[in-house]
C-alpha cells in the first residue's frame, strides 16, 4: 500500500511523454454511499493538470503526421483553457507557438496559466455557438488569416470537430481503464465538453465488452440531456462549471455509444467536491463534481456491487476564485461549505 507498494513509474524523456496513464483513484465516499466500487480517472496529474492533455496532443500529432504542422508553426484554438493549456504544454515542448481564443467568462486562473506558458490570448466575448463572435468560430477565422500570412504556417486545432481529440481516448483513457481493472468495470460515465472523453472511452470501453454501461453527466444549461432522452437539442439553466455543457452534437459525439443520461444541477454535484477537499485530500474542479455525481447516479441504477469510473477532469485550484470562495458561491445561491467560511489558523 502506498508509496513503498507502488509500481516504479516510467522515465519520460520530456513532458509529451508523461501525458496519460494517469492512476485510478477510490472515491471512498461515493463508494459507501452506493455500495458499489467508484474510481475516478486522476487526469489532473498529467502535466497540463487536465484531461485535455490528451487530446492535445493526438491533434498535435495527427496535424504532424498529415504534414499540416511544420516545425516552428502555429497551433490557434478556442477553448474554455484546458485544451489551450495541453496545447501550450506540449506545443512548448515541441517548438509549435500558440494562439488561444477563450471566453472571458472563464476562470482567471486558466488564462494566467496560458499567459505563464507563452500563449497569445484573445478574450472574447461569451456568446452562443451560433453567433459568428462565438470562441470557436473566432478561433477558426484566426486560424485561416495565420495560416496565410504566417511564413511557418498554421493549424486550427478545433477540438470539437476533429476526431483525432476522441482517437485518444479510444487508444488511452479507455484501454488505460480496461486493463487498470482487469476488464472489471460495469459503467463509465463522464460529462461533455467536446464529447471527446465520452465517446472515445465509451467506444473503447464497449470493444471490450458491449455489456458495460456509459453514460452521459450533464450539467443544466447544456443541451445533451434532452437530445439523448427526447432526440430533442433543449437547454434549461445554468451551471458555474467550466469546460463543459454541450448545445450540438459534435463529431467528435457522432455515433457515441451511450446507454443513459442524467441532468445534474450544480447543487447536487458541488458539495462532493466539498467533502473531497477535507475528507479524503482531493482538490478538484466543477466538471469533476458532475462526474462525480453522475457516477453516484449510474451506481445507485444499476444497483450495488458494481465498479463504475469517471474522470477527475482537472485540479481545483484552477477554480480558486469561483468555486472555492464563498462570495463567489453566494452570488450564485450555491451552498458554501462551513469549513470554507473559516481561514486556517493556528493557535500560537
Ligand atoms: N472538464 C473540463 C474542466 C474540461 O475543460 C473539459 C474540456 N473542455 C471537459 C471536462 C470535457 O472533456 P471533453 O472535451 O473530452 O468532452
Amino acid at each position: 500500500m502506498g508509496i513503498a507498494g507502488k509500481v516504479t513509474a516510467p522515465v519520460a524523456r520530456n513532458v509529451v511523454e508523461a501525458v496519460g496513464n494517469t492512476p485510478l483513484i477510490r472515491l471512498k465516499r461515493a463508494s459507501e454511499l452506493t455500495g458499489s466500487e467508484i474510481y475516478g480517472k486522476a487526469e489532473f496529474l498529467n502535466p497540463g493538470q487536465s484531461v485535455k492533455d490528451r487530446a492535445a496532443l493526438y491533434i498535435i500529432r495527427d496535424a504532424i503526421a498529415r504534414g499540416e504542422l511544420k516545425p516552428g508553426g502555429t497551433i490557434v484554438e478556442g477553448t474554455a483553457g484546458n485544451t489551450g493549456i495541453g496545447l501550450a504544454v506540449i506545443g512548448n515542448a515541441l517548438g509549435f507557438r500558440t494562439v488561444i481564443v477563450i471566453p472571458e467568462t472563464q476562470s482567471q486562473e486558466k488564462k494566467d496559466a496560458l499567459r505563464l506558458l507563452g500563449a497569445e490570448l484573445l478574450e472574447v466575448p461569451a456568446v452562443p455557438y451560433a453567433n459568428p463572435n462565438n470562441y470557436v468560430k473566432v478561433s477558426g477565422r484566426t486560424a485561416e488569416a495565420l495560416a496565410a500570412s504566417d511564413p511557418n504556417g498554421a493549424i486550427w486545432a478545433n477540438q470539437f470537430d476533429n476526431v483525432a481529440n476522441r482517437q485518444a481516448h479510444i487508444e488511452g483513457t479507455g484501454p488505460e481503464i480496461w486493463d487498470q481493472l482487469d476488464g472489471k468495470i460495469d459503467g463509465f460515465v463522464s460529462a461533455v465538453g467536446t464529447g471527446g472523453t465520452l465517446a472515445g472511452t465509451g467506444i473503447a470501453l464497449k470493444e471490450r465488452n458491449k455489456d458495460v454501461k456509459i453514460a452521459l453527466a450533464d450539467p443544466l444549461g447544456a443541451a445533451l440531456y434532452s437530445y439523448y432522452t427526447t432526440g430533442e437539442l433543449k437547454s434549461t439553466g445554468s451551471s458555474i462549471t467550466e469546460g463543459i455543457g454541450q448545445g450540438r452534437i459534435t463529431k467528435n459525439l457522432e455515433d457515441a455509444p451511450i446507454d443513459l443520461a442524467y441532468q445534474i444541477p450544480d447543487e447536487e454535484a458541488l458539495p462532493y467536491v466539498f467533502d473531497l477537499v477535507r475528507e479524503e485530500g482531493l482538490i478538484l474542479g466543477g466538471s469533476s463534481a458532475i462526474n462525480i455525481a453522475g457516477a453516484i447516479r449510474l451506481a445507485r441504477e444499476l444497483g450495488p456491487g458494481k465498479t463504475i469510473v469517471t474522470i477527475l477532469c482537472d485540479y481545483g485550484n484552477r477554480y480558486q476564485s469561483k468555486l472555492f470562495n464563498p462570495e463567489f458561491l453566494r452570488s450564485k445561491d450555491l451552498p458554501v461549505p462551513e469549513w470554507l467560511e473559516r481561514a486556517p489558523s493556528v493557535e500560537p
